[in-house]
């Protein structure tokens, strides 16, 4: 069965959310773990915890994704910036596992020019001070379109880091299709290579997640700007191939595309009413 949710705004709070994905005939979500651009979190009652429990139980939710914030820059070299992101990864780990998340995805860092390795080194000994071993929930590294001093562009990163850290069973992958496209895996044209090339560096098991998006910016580009689905330059025909690849039809898939909650469900109408034409 196809896991499809969108990204979702949690202003209304978690079990009002997960009553919207209901309404857009989704079957996950991803939300943000707090303000993404801020620092804030709202608490959630028990009651309200217990209502989005038995919201995703009874309409059988696939894995859920968390996405922490983007002002969280693990790599960083700046003390206050580096102390920040140790401090939101622990609480956001902690929060997102408590909720019974199952993935949380976070944007590996950009170094700021002291350059990747140490970056490595600041986002490991980040991980390593937030990640106890007895949580529940996976940890993953988004792929990046490499955008100014970004780390995560080449799956090699990705492994660095996992390779980095006390506890690697709690790390996996999420794969950005806008992101993996801009910084140069063309899955346009050979999805197959890319896929085996992620499976020798980090093996495929460690794929837990894909970000499904189009991109606005060229192949190879290492501009992240996505686009609807269908509407960029990896095309609708592209992103169908990875829904139904064999090695990537279990997975949950989010839209992070530039629509409200309106635009998404039309848009994952469309996404299911292609596959079924195919
Ligand atoms: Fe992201
Ligand atoms: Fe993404
Ligand atoms: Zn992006």
């Amino acid at each position: 069965m196809l896991i499809l949710g969108t990204h979702m705004s949690i202003a209304e709070g978690i079990a009002k959310t997960a009553e919207n994905v209901v309404k857009m005939n989704a079957n996950t979500m991803q939300i943000f773990s707090r303000n993404p651009r801020g620092s804030s979190y709202k608490n959630y009652s028990k009651e309200e915890v217990e209502c989005f429990q038995k919201i995703r139980r009874e309409n059988q939710f696939g894995p859920l994704l968390a996405h922490a914030p983007y002002t969280m820059n693990l790599a960083s070299a700046d003390e206050r910036v580096y102390e920040f992101a140790c401090m939101v990864i622990r609480e956001d780990i902690a929060r997102m596992d408590a909720l019974q998340i199952e993935n949380i995805v976070f944007h590996p860092g950009s170094h700021t020019g002291i350059g990747t390795e140490a970056g490595i080194r600041n986002i490991v000994a980040g991980l390593d001070q937030a990640i106890t071993g007895e949580e529940s929930i996976m940890i993953l590294l988004e792929t990046m379109s490499g955008k100014g001093t970004e780390i995560g562009v080449s799956f090699e990163e990705l492994k660095e880091i996992r390779d980095g850290v006390k506890h690697p069973e709690r790390i996996g992958v999420c794969l950005d299709t806008c992101h993996v496209f801009a910084a140069g895996y063309d899955i346009v044209n050979d999805l197959d290579k890319v896929l085996e090339e992620f499976d020798r560096v980090l093996g495929l098991d460690l794929l837990r997640a894909i970000h499904l998006n189009d991109s606005m910016m060229p192949f190879g580009s290492h501009k992240d700007r996505h686009a609807a689905i269908g509407e960029g330059e990896i095309g609708l025909e592209a992103l169908l191939r990875v829904l139904e690849h064999p090695l990537l039809r279990k997975l949950p898939f989010y839209l992070e595309t530039p629509f409200d909650d309106v635009g998404h469900k039309k848009e994952m109408e469309m996404i299911k009413r292609k596959l079924e034409e195919r």
